[in-house]
């Protein structure tokens, strides 16, 4: 025999004097022949063996195998029965195989392997006098016949299972451990008589077994079932199937003899140390398959000390090798380890960086391999508390997972109940239809909220990811009942006041307090970061307004702020009553009058989110939203608040209705109202100046203060705008006698303010992309009312993805490169920026360093997961 052919394309052989492949070979040979080739060429200890290719698979087709693949198995076998001096069927000396699938994919839940092959009436008493106790070899027979029977003939196993029972009753055994060696060979005649009942006898001959059983996983592997198994779980339905034929080893051979799984590293916190399970006394197909924690492979260790050690060493050298933590499947036949599949073992996250960066410290990856091992989403789980996985949960409903993190509290539907509930110490959970501006101060000191409306842009989703609160959004199966104080889902009523939790992560509410884990934030993590950062072009802002949202985001890494939605500042304390004396103002004088009393509240939090910023830049948008939401709803609390103003409900409730839109997205707000009341526009960059002015005095250099107006579609509003603010500005620099560093910018955030980017770019010094809006306008969907039909257009593929989450490429994305290409041409080396929710979108990052952006700007518990995206999107660029 020549080993010419045993290189035929249709096999890859491993082990022994085989040659090796490797993991590029996985298209070839699947997953699990490639890691035992590369594990076999490790000089690991892999059973020898070989794999049948994926092509030489496909030719098997109904279950006939070709000839010339017949010949190449038999000339591989002859070639291992030589090597091992046994033989194939031989009553002296038996050789016995299993076959097991090797996916190019493998995806959980499918297909068996078939053991024990070349048992038959003879072989089996060979290997019952080879062995110490006859019952296994008969045992083992049995086991073959069983699956066999199901798996290649179709049989129902239950039916092998009653036969031995029914054998137990007759015979008065309680275990099989008492059986005697005479009745487990009897069970073989029942059970053959078994698969003859069904028409076919179980075959003495071996190649017929062997050639049966690689035919009958190419079957099941082609069936619908599995077809559809493999759509579910996101793997082609034509994925290629090799099989690989190996030399059994006998984990259920004698005491020192077992079954187990081991990975190189513990799964929750990346530590290297063996851990996994050991199933003693047991073949393959007993096992549960579950990891434990290094506590089972403990037995492993008393039970058989040499192949604990060789495990240990073996997980150690495949680590190295695979640069990767590796977890194998492996069996144990009288104290010798034997290894039989390998995958990247499973991790959390902080698994996941430890690993990450202690392979690139100890050279075997580089800090950029690093970088790209670590999905930046996944950094959410080290970034807020979460629902412990031990936990019991009743699960109410589900939600979309508006923003990260668990919080447990008594359900609360009034923000000023909540107010005052959280004042004295109560965790509360603020249930809102949906939240609106004036809710403000009851999502402050809420652990949580939830809203039975909206999207992930929706305003409660876009406030509490600002704030770094959980929020589960758009609860649609949730019932909200105001006068019975009531949230009922189908399966529960839950009142007001009783404990309900939710997990920003996932979206799920549940019933009554269900158990957190802390973040912990790791020195692996940091120093992941660190190497980001070395890399990326891009800087990272936060979206932040209050100074505690600004030190979350410092301390996160934001290298700047890059929106301060102003308006959350006008809704603060009593800046809401001076807020309603000027919109109820008849005369300019007075709503100038009414404005002052808020602009030193403004300039107080100017000034210290000047300083809290130490220098880098701080992007302050000028109030965006309509005046009606400053002002009480109709029906609302009017009469308390024309009491508190001083006026008559009738003037208030007249102002309230003129001031109502039918559309407040497409209306008077932006631009337009700082058209329309330039005292706001005056106010606001005075506060703005005074307080740079302020700071200058104290720190000694000057603020920059890039100041954005929202809205604009032309040159023309801008540029007015523009002019007061750089007046305002003058009058400043002249009454403090200080120089100002500030810029005056605009948002691009409707689709004409892109196709007009060159004519904007001649006045504006900066643009900042408003994707929320961008996306809104573009796609002429609300974003406040998307969640209600936006999944039907993901599920049915209409858009891959929810564009409010990441950037539409096509559309918006086409929108974004017109408005970076034309306003880079007026104004070269135009600043450039995005503070759209998708400033926090790993995949959308990746678009803005395509286009050429100079940052992104995201809500501060992002910035960590923008800083990696960024650097991601940087090398694969390069
Ligand atoms: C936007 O439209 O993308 C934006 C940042 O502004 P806002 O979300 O406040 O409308
Ligand atoms: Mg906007």
């Amino acid at each position: 025999m020549s080993s010419a052919k045993i290189e035929s394309p249709l096999l890859e052989p491993f082990g022994g004097t085989a040659a090796t492949g490797g993991l590029g070979l996985r298209d070839w040979i699947g997953t699990r022949g490639a890691y035992l080739a590369e594990l076999a060429g490790l000089g690991l200890p892999v059973p020898r063996g070989f794999t049948i290719t994926v092509d030489a698979c496909r030719s098997i087709g109904k279950g006939k195998m070709p000839k010339a693949l017949a010949a190449a198995i038999d000339v591989a076998l002859n070639e291992i029965a030589t090597e091992l001096n046994r033989g194939f069927g031989q009553p002296k000396s038996p050789l016995f195989l299993s076959v097991r699938p090797s996916p190019v994919t493998p995806v959980m839940g499918t297909m068996e392997a078939i053991l024990n092959i070349g048992l038959n009436d003879q072989t089996v008493e060979a290997l019952a006098k080879s062995s110490n106790d006859p019952r296994f070899a008969y045992d083992c027979y049995c086991r073959l016949i069983q699956n066999y029977a199901h798996v290649v003939l179709g049989d129902d196993p239950s039916a092998f299972d009653d036969i031995v029972n029914l054998y137990k009753d007759e015979h008065g055994y309680v275990s099989d451990g008492q059986m005697k060696a005479s009745d487990t060979r009897d069970l073989i005649s029942r059970f053959k008589a078994q698969v003859e009942s069904n028409g076919e006898a179980f075959p003495q001959d071996v190649t017929v077994q062997l050639h049966q059983a690689i035919a009958a996983l190419v079957r099941s592997w082609q069936s619908p079932r599995a077809k559809t198994h493999r759509k579910m779980h996101g793997v082609a339905e034509n994925s290629g199937l090799a099989i690989v034929v190996q030399v059994m080893v006998f984990g259920n051979l004698s005491d020192d003899s077992g079954v187990g799984a081991a990975a190189s590293r513990l799964a929750d916190t990346g530590e290297a140390m063996v851990s996994g399970d050991f199933l003693r006394h047991a073949q393959g197909t007993d096992r549960l398959g579950k990891l434990g924690k290094g506590v089972v492979v403990a037995e492993l260790r008393q039970i058989a000390p040499g192949a604990y050690e060789t495990l240990t060493q073996a997980l150690s050298t495949a680590e190295k090798a695979f640069r990767d933590a590796i977890e194998v499947d492996y069996t144990v036949e009288q104290g010798a380890l034997w290894l039989l599949d390998a995958r990247p073992a499973p991790r959390s996250t902080a698994a996941r960086l430890k690993l990450a960066v202690e392979l690139a410290n100890a050279g075997l990856i580089s800090k950029n391999d690093a970088l790209m091992r670590v999905d930046p989403m996944m950094l959410n789980q080290m970034l807020h508390a979460t629902i412990d996985p031990a936990a019991k949960k009743d699960i109410m409903a589900t939600g979309l997972p508006a923003s990260p993190g668990a919080a447990t509290g008594i359900i609360v539907f009034d923000p000023d109940e909540a107010r005052k509930l959280a004042a004295s110490g109560v965790a509360v959970i603020l249930v809102r239809p949906e939240t609106m501006p004036e809710d403000i101060k009851g999502l402050q000191i809420a652990e949580g909220v939830l809203t039975t409306r909206g999207g992930m842009t929706s305003h409660a989703a876009v406030i509490a990811r600002g704030m770094g609160k959980p929020c589960v959004a758009g609860a649609g199966i949730l019932r909200i009942d105001t006068s019975e104080e009531t949230l009922t889902s189908p399966s529960m009523t839950l009142r007001k006041g009783e404990i309900i939790t939710i997990d920003g992560s996932s979206g799920q509410v549940m019933r009554g307090e269900v158990a957190t884990v802390k973040p912990t934030v790791s020195g692996d993590f940091a120093t992941l970061l660190s190497w980001a950062d070395g890399v990326r072009r891009m800087k990272v802002r936060a979206n932040a307004e209050t100074p505690q949202e600004a030190r979350i985001a410092r301390d996160f890494g934001a290298e700047g702020i890059g929106l301060c939605r102003t308006e959350h500042m006008f809704f603060e304390g009593d800046r809401i009553v001076a807020m309603r004396e000027m919109i109820l103002a008849d005369r300019e004088r007075d709503r100038r009058a009414a404005l002052a009393k808020i602009l030193p509240m403004l300039r107080a939090d100017f000034v210290e989110l000047f300083e809290i910023m130490a220098g880098r830049p701080v992007t302050l948008r000028l109030l965006d939203p309509p005046l009606h939401e400053f002002l009480p709803e109709a029906g609302g609390d009017i009469e308390a608040v024309a009491k508190a103003l001083g006026t008559g409900v009738t003037t208030l409730r007249r102002r309230v209705a003129e001031l109502s839109e039918k559309n407040p997205m497409l209306g008077h707000r932006g631009v337009r109202l700082l058209l329309t009341y330039p005292e706001i526009t005056d106010m606001q960059a005075r506060a703005i100046f005074e307080a740079a002015a302020e700071v200058t005095k104290t720190i000694g250099t000057a603020p920059i203060a890039e100041i954005m107006v929202p809205l604009v579609v032309s040159r023309e509003e801008f540029d007015l705008v523009a002019g007061r603010i750089t007046s305002v500005a003058r009058e400043v620099e002249e009454e403090t006698g200080t120089k100002l560093a500030y810029l005056v910018g605009t948002m691009i955030e409707l689709p004409r303010a892109a196709l007009r980017a060159r004519d904007i770019a001649q006045s504006a010094e900066f643009f900042s992309f408003g994707t929320n809006d961008l996306t809104q306008t573009a796609f002429g969907i609300s974003r406040d009312d998307s969640a209600r039909f936006i999944g039907e257009y993901t599920s049915k593929g209409i858009f891959a993805r929810d564009p409010f989450i990441t950037l539409d490429v096509e559309g918006v994305g086409e929108l974004i490169e017109l408005a970076v290409e034309r306003g880079r041409k007026a104004r070269p080396g135009l600043h450039l920026g995005i503070c759209g929710e998708h400033g926090g979108d790993p995949d959308s990052i990746d678009f803005c360093e395509k286009m050429g952006l100079d940052y992104v700007s995201c809500s501060p518990f992002r910035v960590p997961i923008a800083r990696l995206a960024a650097a991601q999107a940087a090398l694969r660029k390069t």
